[in-house]
């Protein structure tokens, strides 16, 4: 099990399965596109796809699906829906970039640099694979590659929570309690989905640890009882979230107009409880 690590994003999340294998695949020089499509999933951006990362996320729907489990059942079918769209980061949309941008100071990056994302080297995409390993926005949730095919289901049953509650702009609204209670609902969904993962781990202070969130800031009655609904991306959760009421945002923009940073989902790579 590696060691924590403490996360300095602002709405940072660690991974919590296993730690990830490396199944890098090369998708040639051109990078994802082939023009082929899937009917499992709905990709962010479906001009940019091949079949190398199509398989990378089957091979995690598949986990979902071996999973007998009500969560993974309903995870894989809002997935199918398009309720949930799926890409890797390095086909952020413009404005995602520019939010993940800004949320990884560390690295340095310039707008100009999401037209290297796909550059032969991969330093940019690499870069940013090395801060996280999801990240959710909307009903978009984009995925680093080289993760475990069961890393990447769990991935996926957290970050549809967070879709489903609308995290991006909830977290924020009562800080730390808000923070909390957003993560504490993510990370039990995902521990239904994989309970092995989470043996002997206090959930509550796995949260409060890892997103640096001041216990005693927290209000009381929200530690003593931290889940909120919805729990399960069922129809009813669906029919009161209404994505498709979100903002519909370009693929591409201009980088230089400022975007809001109220509300994102960060994974830290490579962490277990
Ligand atoms: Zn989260």
């Amino acid at each position: 099990m590696p060691a924590m690590s403490r996360v300095w994003l602002l709405l940072a999340c660690v991974a919590c399965t296993a730690p990830a294998t490396a199944e890098l695949e090369d998708d040639g020089p051109d990078g994802k596109e082939d023009g082929g499509s899937s009917s499992r999933f709905v990709e962010v951006d479906p001009s940019h796809t091949n079949a190398a990362f199509r398989k990378y996320i089957h091979r995690a729907l598949d986990k979902l699906e071996a999973n007998d489990t009500e969560i993974a059942a309903l995870t894989l079918l809002s997935i199918k829906a398009g309720h949930i769209r799926i890409d890797e980061l390095a086909d952020l949309t413009c404005k995602d970039f520019e939010r993940v941008r800004k949320d990884l100071p560390n690295l340095a990056l310039e707008p100009a640099d999401r037209d290297r994302l796909h550059d032969r080297d991969k330093e940019v995409a690499t870069a940013i694979a090395g801060e996280i390993d999801g990240y959710m926005w909307s009903n978009r949730i984009y995925v680093s590659r080289g993760q475990s095919a069961q890393s990447l289901a769990a991935t996926f049953v957290h970050e549809t929570n967070h879709v489903i509650n609308q995290s991006d702009v909830g977290y924020y609204t009562d800080l730390p309690t808000s923070g909390l209670i957003h993560e504490y609902r993510a990370f039990h969904a995902e521990r239904m989905f994989d309970p092995s993962a989470y043996e002997g781990v206090d959930l509550v202070d796995y949260v409060l640890t890892e997103y640096d969130l001041d216990r005693t800031k927290v209000k009381p009655s929200v530690l003593a009882n931290p889940l909120t609904p919805h729990l399960l991306p069922d129809e009813d959760a669906w029919t009161e979230r209404r994505v498709q009421d979100d903002p519909v945002e370009p693929i591409d923009c201009d980088p230089l107009r400022p975007v809001g940073q109220d509300g994102l989902e960060v994974r830290r790579v490579n962490r277990a409880p």
